[in-house]
């Protein structure tokens, strides 16, 4: 054990390559409703039958017309027709405009729209028998959308792998597509590790026994897993022994794809993980160099994936984003997995380097730079409600105020 200890810590980079390739696409696939596809993955590429929009339509509520019958501004021309979305008009004829809405189709002839708050309507009530002057020298194609100019026929609108959000579910929609085929979710088994670890809601605040805490690690792991598309099945406590975490293991590596474990991944007595996985499967990586967050394992049990993360909740929490977010994203199809982040300005000091790369929870101020959080200790979730984001700090680095720092948002990793 002690030897073990001493063996360098993993980088980050090397420990998320690692995880990366040995996340395997899930190969089951579902058709799903589009209305219902929020969050799932495309297992296929989406193409488009037609093309949208489908004819030349106006972008105003205003008059149709031909730009060469329009020689001078205050022109009064007949209203032939009147088109609004949802018909279409015939064809033009010369010398007269159509009343046009917005989004009817373009009547063959006409070459623009002049929008109404630009003609005055001369003879009648507002209609086919009335008269309009055109207070405006038109050009070509104004006001006129083209058609295929959002989508053209055959175009492949979404590709294979791509994570379906609001604008791709309206995209699709927008194809007449009412169903899609996506990858099956990913089946997650949670588990929470610590004999101190008390249910919310099964002893009061006030009857906690010395020694006992509340699970909040259980809360926020389910709801990072169900945001991304995971099916979770929440195990609640394993006790911090080894026979019932052999076996609290070995019930679910059947039905999942993955365990995840919080807790009891450290080299204490109690910490009964590490063999546990190492007697029923293999453990492939263990412990990497990062703050918060160094005792994290992966390995298999069984046909299972298997993710340990540390029991200290800012690390569950930041090791999750960092390496399970993308992990759980990769085994669904998608191919660029890890977060961006941006360039910002650290309007803070940072004066102690660590060994370690380091992601400190900050938060953006109204001057387009980051604050710190003041206690940057692993066990203060306080410190991830305060913040909207990580600065990702390199090992051995320090940081002076006014500095460039990477920043990882909270937005982009909860996404
Ligand atoms: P461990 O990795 O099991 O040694 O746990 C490290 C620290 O995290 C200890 O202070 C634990 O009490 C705490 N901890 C472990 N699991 C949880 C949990 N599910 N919720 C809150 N704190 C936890
Ligand atoms: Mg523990």
């Amino acid at each position: 054990m002690a030897t073990q200890q001493r063996a360098p810590l993993k980088p980050l980079s090397d420990a998320l390559a690692q995880l990366l390739a040995a996340a395997t696409l899930i190969a089951d696939t579902q058709t799903v409703a589009t209305f219902d596809a929020d969050g799932r993955v495309l297992a296929e590429s989406v193409v488009s039958a037609l093309q949208v929009p489908p004819q030349d339509n106006s972008s105003m509520d205003g008059y149709a017309l031909r730009v060469q019958d329009v020689a001078t501004s205050g022109v009064e021309m007949p209203v032939s027709q009147r088109i609004p979305a949802g018909s279409s008009g015939a064809a033009l004829q010369p010398g007269t405009v159509a009343r046009i809405f917005t989004g009817a189709p373009i009547p063959a002839g006409a070459d623009a729209v002049v929008m109404q708050e630009e003609c005055v309507v001369l003879a009648g009530a507002e209609g086919d028998s009335a008269t309009v002057q055109v207070n405006a020298s038109p050009k070509p194609g104004q006001w006129i959308r083209r058609a295929g100019e959002d989508v053209t026929q055959g175009a492949v609108v979404l590709s294979k792998g791509r994570r379906l959000g609001p604008a791709e579910l309206g995209l699709a929609a927008s194809i007449g597509r009412d169903t899609l085929a996506v990858v099956r979710r990913p089946r997650v088994a949670l588990f929470s590790t610590g004999d101190e670890l008390v249910m919310p809601g099964s002893v009061a605040p006030q009857d906690m026994a010395p020694g006992a805490i509340y699970n909040s690690n259980r809360f926020f792991l389910n709801s990072l897993l169900r945001r991304m598309g995971c099916e979770v099945t929440d195990y609640g406590i394993v006790p911090d022994r080894l026979e019932a975490t052999v076996q609290a293991l070995r019930g679910a590596s059947a039905a999942h794809d993955v365990i995840l474990t919080s807790g009891g991944v450290s080299v204490g007595e109690e910490d009964h993980i590490k063999p546990a996985v190492q007697s029923l499967g293999q453990l492939d990586l263990w412990q990497i160099a990062i703050k918060p967050g160094k005792p994290f394992a992966y390995g298999q049990v069984g046909a299972a994936h298997f993710i340990g993360l540390p029991g200290n909740p800012v690390s569950s929490f930041v090791t999750f984003l960092l390496l399970v977010r993308p992990f759980l994203l990769r085994l669904q199809g998608v191919a660029d997995a890890a977060a961006a982040g941006v360039s910002m300005r650290a309007d803070f000091d940072w004066p102690r380097a660590d060994k370690r790369q380091e992601f400190l929870r900050v938060r953006r101020n109204a001057a387009g730079g980051l604050d710190l959080f003041a206690n940057q200790s692993s066990g203060v979730l306080t410190s991830a409600v305060w913040g909207d984001g990580l600065v990702d700090n390199p090992s051995g680095q320090t940081i002076q105020k006014g500095e460039s720092v990477r920043f990882v948002s909270f937005a982009e990793l909860l996404a």
